[in-house]
């Protein structure tokens, strides 16, 4: 596995470095992420590198893109997950579309932040340490490979920016609705700033978060460790299945364009959801068997409490178990593969908050 990622890395080229824009005095400070300095009005585009440790090392693409102008520092993260395709390839047409004449502010781009598991097509896991990167933030400095990258990303990409949008979609085995988490932590001023940039994202259905860790130093998710660090963050869900389908990518591209607006970075307005559809509670619901999953209900599905959402068959074709709804609600992602083993997520189901 670890030769897949390996030959990946040699495709990519090391360093490479794009300057665009007009030359600006030499006393204007860079803005450094890694290796790459930036100064007003320039994009670079270039490798951070995760170095070896106990297992091998390996490099981030990042761009950062410096507006000509003062603003608050966007970071963008795609392929924490590397099944997921919508946000790496939006964050290509991102790159393009960028120009630093006309921005205010910074925007950190990570193309993909988990190049193990996006060369190594894993679902979930690091084909190298079998690790979350997700579910291993902040990170380590001397941790196993997930665990560096995920510390180089906190150290170099969330304690640099001002704003966070962890960028994901269904993994290569979920079959998702489009919809935004939107951490609720008990701090008025991050909750109105989180909720702002939840409705501006352009994506109706919006989860209320309230279990996410409060601990900077044990944050485990990308977002949280901006949170917990009093930066406001979402995370985007568009896309599903390993498709890279153009509405999937367009959305995100979209959003991310009107939460520009909204922090000012661009002129004009941003595009506010009209009619948010906020979900609370919500229940990932695991299955109680390992065998072969048969999906019985569609993503964005309204289902009520007992509804057959999947059974679940040896493997000779006998059903070893059910699999119901807990609440009455909608479905966010349905598995939509046969591999499941006991106590992985079978289905996301949120209830529609009457007052919303
Ligand atoms: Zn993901």
């Amino acid at each position: 596995m670890s030769r897949t990622w390996r030959r990946g890395k040699e495709i990519v080229p090391l360093l490479f470095v794009l300057v665009c824009g007009s030359a600006l005095p030499a006393q204007e400070e860079a803005f450094r992420v890694g290796p790459l300095a930036v100064r007003p009005g320039e994009i670079v585009s270039g490798m951070i590198e995760v170095p070896a440790a106990a297992d091998p090392g390996t490099q981030i693409p990042v761009t950062i893109v410096r507006g000509e102008r003062p603003g608050p520092i966007l970071a963008l993260v795609a392929g924490n997950h590397g099944y997921e395709y919508a946000p790496i390839l939006a964050l290509q047409r991102l790159r393009a579309h960028l120009n630093p004449k006309g921005l205010r502010g910074t925007l950190i781009l990570v193309h993909v932040a988990n190049m193990p598991s996006f060369f190594g097509r894993t679902i979930y896991y690091s084909p190298v340490d079998r690790k979350n990167l997700n579910r291993v933030y902040p990170g380590r400095r001397d941790g196993t490979l997930s665990e560096r990258i995920a510390y180089v990303i906190t150290t170099e990409v969330i304690e640099r920016c001002d704003v966070l949008v962890d960028l994901h979609c269904g993994d290569g085995n979920e079959s998702l609705r489009p919809y935004v988490y939107m951490p609720v932590t008990g701090d008025p001023r991050l909750d109105a700033a989180v909720r702002e940039m939840a409705l501006v994202f352009g994506i109706e259905y919006i989860v209320v978060d309230r279990d996410r860790p409060r601990d900077p130093a044990a944050s485990v998710y990308c977002s949280t460790t901006a949170i917990t660090r009093g930066k406001p963050a979402i995370t985007v869900e568009s896309g599903y299945l390993g498709t890279t389908d153009p509405e999937s990518v367009e959305r995100i591209l979209r959003g991310v364009l009107s939460l520009m607006r909204h922090l000012q970075m661009l002129d004009g307005a941003p595009e506010r959801v009209a009619h948010p559809v906020f979900l609370d509670p919500t229940r990932v619901v695991t299955s109680p068997a390992t065998g072969i999953l048969y999906p019985k209900v569609e993503r964005g599905q309204f289902v009520r409490a007992g509804t057959l959402l999947a059974t679940i068959t040896d493997f000779f074709g006998r059903t070893i178990a059910e699999v119901r709804a807990p609440l009455e609600g909608i479905v966010l992602y349905i598995v939509a593969t046969p591999p499941i083993s006991q106590g992985e997520p079978v289905a996301f189901l949120g209830a529609v908050k009457p007052s919303s």
